[in-house]
């Protein structure tokens, strides 16, 4: 039951605002104050408030410990997380979710404590499996199985909502998941001339499913082979929030074909039912509206656990979508 009550605990969205530095090029935008968890245009017309606000020093380490750790440590327990990169392209999505050589993302952090967490837990044995998809105009691609694409969406008692055909790879090591990743990275642009303008509309979840059962001796019986728990982690770098800020921020919608991003507009209304307790209290989450809340519709809300980490920049020129983003965020909250 101790467990049950720390699921309680977080069952809220936790919601991080991280600043990228300065590109050379840019000058910043002076209106902004951060103090402490807070954020506010200097007329304080606008201040918004977050769980954490990490400045442009921070590094991702700091990211992840303060939101993310407990996500990882807790799927290992057995309970659904899903840690979501949201803000305008170039504000830094990537490079807090998949990092660098230099500088590991959440996304390589979490693999290495996910290992040693099950290695910790001497008591069960564990199965672990990847997954790598990509949402593009409403597709689902398969990053691990590059000939897998336009995958639907299917649900039954068994398996619950899963994307039929999509690839799941039993994996033993960090470097493995992470040479898988590589791979699926390496498929992605082929055929694409525009490699910035994909990945700004594009979803992409890498996935950890984690199955375990309770160890037993050679010489007993094995009667509790019923206990099997099944978790799954869901690392989400999201497609660029620009269009969707700035219809939301005119108030009218785009004819579909159009550049808006269902996946993203819904979302925001998913996060923003459940942060009101609409799932807790019957209410209707508009999972279905979209393929990304669909997908991660069972990682969402009730028992799991969720962090956003908006990223924005303090850049003059980006001044409006910042606003916009942390608009996004605190609708969260
Ligand atoms: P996005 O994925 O949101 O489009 P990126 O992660 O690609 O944005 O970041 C845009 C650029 O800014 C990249 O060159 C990236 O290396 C750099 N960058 C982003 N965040 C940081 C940071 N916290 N520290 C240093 N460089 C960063
Ligand atoms: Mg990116």
């Amino acid at each position: 039951t101790g467990e049950k009550e720390k699921a309680l605990q977080m069952e809220r969205i936790y919601v991080a605002v991280r600043a990228r530095p300065l590109l050379p090029e840019e000058s910043r935008s002076v209106p902004w104050q951060i103090t402490g968890n807070s954020i506010s245009f200097s007329n304080q017309s606008h201040k918004f408030e977050f769980d954490k606000i990490f400045g442009e020093d921070c590094k991702t380490k700091e990211v992840y410990d303060s939101g993310t750790m407990n996500i990882v440590t807790s799927a290992v327990s057995g309970f659904n997380g899903t840690v979501f990169a949201y803000g305008q392209t170039s504000s830094g999505k990537t490079h807090t979710m998949k990092g660098s050589d230099d500088e590991p993302g959440i996304i390589p952090l979490a693999i290495q404590d996910l290992f040693h967490a099950i290695q910790e837990t001497e008591d069960r044995e564990f199965l672990l499996r990847m997954s790598y998809m990509e949402i593009y105009n409403e597709e689902i691609n398969d990053l691990l199985a590059p000939e897998h694409r336009k995958l639907q969406i299917h649900e039954n008692i068994d398996r619950g909502i899963y994307v039929a055909g999509l690839k799941e790879e039993i994996v033993n090591c960090p470097e493995q998941v992470l040479e898988l990743m590589k791979f699926g990275e390496s498929h992605r642009h082929i055929g694409e001339t525009n490699m910035n303008l994909y990945s700004s509309r594009s979803h992409t979840i890498f996935r950890m499913i984690i199955e375990s059962r309770e160890k037993v001796e050679d010489n007993e019986l094995n009667d509790s082979c019923d206990a099997v728990r099944v978790s799954v982690l869901n690392l989400v770098d999201l497609a660029g929030s620009e269009r969707v800020a700035k219809t939301g921020a005119e108030g009218k919608r785009l004819k579909e074909g159009s550049h808006i991003n269902k996946s993203l507009l819904t979302l925001g209304s998913v996060i923003q039912k459940l942060s009101e307790g609409a799932q807790s209290q019957g209410g209707h989450v508009p999972y279905r509206d979209s393929k990304l809340t669909r997908i991660l519709q069972s990682a969402l809300g009730g028992n799991a656990n969720t962090a956003i980490i908006c990223n924005i920049t303090l850049a003059q020129k980006h001044a409006d979508e910042t606003k916009s983003s942390l608009q996004f965020a605190s609708r969260a909250k």
